[in-house]
């Protein structure tokens, strides 16, 4: 029988870190893979030429385990620009952020975007969480989203017309019930960082982590069916010993592997993706829609214009919740209005609906949780952390550290 110091289950963003902060610490680690690709949610297809990611997703670069893991070079990235679009019904606005585009959040107001107490509420929000500690964050008392938003001054048609078609895109929930501390975070993210996309779709993040692994470490194709009192059983029955058991995978197999288990609930998602004959918007923006027809639409080819073949225009559109009948005519009429386009020509390449998109974050839930579940078994992944690539990461580091300490005492 195969022995190994520890066999990590699942090659998503948490399996990966995790085994390689093991390996980095001298122990001998087997990463299993269920299917044939690492990156588990960051994964990216190729359909008809196109560049397609399996839910329409950014990367961060200011997310701190991002930046001290990945040779940020090797992505070839490319941004968004910062701030974004929302469409109103009449008209499309301009959300530029005060810190970074001070001039255009001045036009704001006279557009009507944000009155002066929002504009001020804006500036010290984001200034804030850019700048003061993440610990001050993390430790403050923690409420929903909606809350932490009228507690920040913000008025109630700016928190209708801004915060809530644009935050339903990046919670996956349009009700404002996410926790505030998370917010919190992810506005600091995005104020310190740049939102953009690597040159060969999200897949690229995970294929880079996994390129560090030693060679012979990564075997895929090998779901884990069961664990065992001194290691796990592969598909086909095959058995592997290890003094340590990770279960790094998706939240149902984690459920399966380790009864017991409490997960959140998850958040579904879809996004369709359209190929227009023409880009409807010669700029890299994202745009958001106040009667949430659909939580944020962009023009992939405008990031980077090798994701569909020359000549056409890829624009990738996310809806909360799976793709019911009806739903795609639905969101194309959507995007006719707020593109100012004629979409009855636009192709639909494919959509893709992920079901285990993202944990839920209700208020009070911890930021990171132990990773150890039993003796020899620990468990990591977003819905150990935050959903996100920083949390995932950060578990995946997490449990990393705490196997390590383990199998040093004994
Ligand atoms: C559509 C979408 C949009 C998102 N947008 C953003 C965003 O803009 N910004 C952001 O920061 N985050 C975003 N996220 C979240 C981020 O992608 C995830 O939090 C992160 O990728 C989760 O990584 P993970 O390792 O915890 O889990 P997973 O990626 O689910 O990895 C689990 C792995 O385990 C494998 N596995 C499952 N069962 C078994 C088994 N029995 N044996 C072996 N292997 C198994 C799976 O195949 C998978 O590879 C988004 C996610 C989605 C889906």
């Amino acid at each position: 029988m195969e022995r190994y110091d520890v066999v990590v289950v699942g090659a998503g963003l948490a399996g990966l870190a995790c085994a390689r902060d093991l390996w980095a610490r001298g122990l001998r680690v087997s990463v299993l893979e269920a299917q044939d690709r690492v990156g588990g949610r960051m994964r990216t297809d190729r359909v008809d030429g196109c560049v397609v990611d399996r839910g329409f997703q950014v990367f961060n670069t200011a997310y701190p385990q991002v930046r001290r893991r990945l040779p940020l070079k090797e992505l070839r990235l490319r941004p968004f620009t910062p701030g974004f679009l929302v469409h109103t019904g009449r008209r499309r606005l301009r959300f530029a952020d005060p810190t970074r585009a001070p001039r255009q959040a001045l036009r704001g107001m006279a557009d009507g975007v944000a009155g002066p107490r929002d504009l001020a509420a804006l500036a010290a929000v984001t200034g804030w969480d850019m700048l003061g500690p993440a610990a001050l964050v993390r430790r403050a008392r923690d409420t929903s989203t909606r809350r932490a938003l009228s507690a920040a001054g913000f008025s109630e048609g700016f928190v209708e017309r801004f915060f809530r078609p644009f935050l339903s895109g990046v919670f996956l929930e349009e009700d404002l019930a996410t926790s505030g501390r998370f917010f919190h975070l992810v506005w600091r993210s995005m104020a310190r960082g740049t939102i953009c996309l690597p040159a060969g779709g999200v897949a690229a993040v995970p294929e880079l982590l996994a390129s560090g692994l030693p060679p012979g470490a990564l075997a895929l194709e090998a779901p884990v069916t069961a664990l065992t009192d001194d290691g796990v059983v592969v598909d086909g029955g095959r058995e592997m010993a290890a003094r340590a058991v990770v279960v790094a995978s998706s939240p149902a197999a984690a459920a399966r592997l380790l009864p017991g288990l409490g997960l959140p609930p998850y958040r579904t998602v879809t996004t369709y993706y359209h190929l227009a004959p023409r880009s409807p918007l010669r700029e890299p923006t994202l745009m958001t829609d106040v009667r949430r027809r659909f939580a944020n639409s962009c023009v992939l080819t405008e990031v980077h214009p090798g994701h569909a073949p020359r000549g056409y225009a890829l624009v990738a559109t996310s809806v909360l919740g799976v793709d019911a009948a009806g739903r795609e005519r639905t969101v194309r009429e959507a995007l006719a209005e707020c593109y100012d386009a004629d979409t009855a020509g636009w192709d639909l390449l494919t959509a893709r609906t992920v079901a285990e998109a993202l944990p839920a974050m209700e208020p009070g839930l911890p930021l990171s949780r132990r990773t150890r579940w039993a003796a020899g078994r620990y468990v990591c992944g977003d819905h150990r952390a935050t959903g996100s690539v920083q949390g995932a990461l950060a578990s995946g580091a997490r449990a990393a550290r705490e196997v390590a300490a383990d199998l040093t005492e004994a």
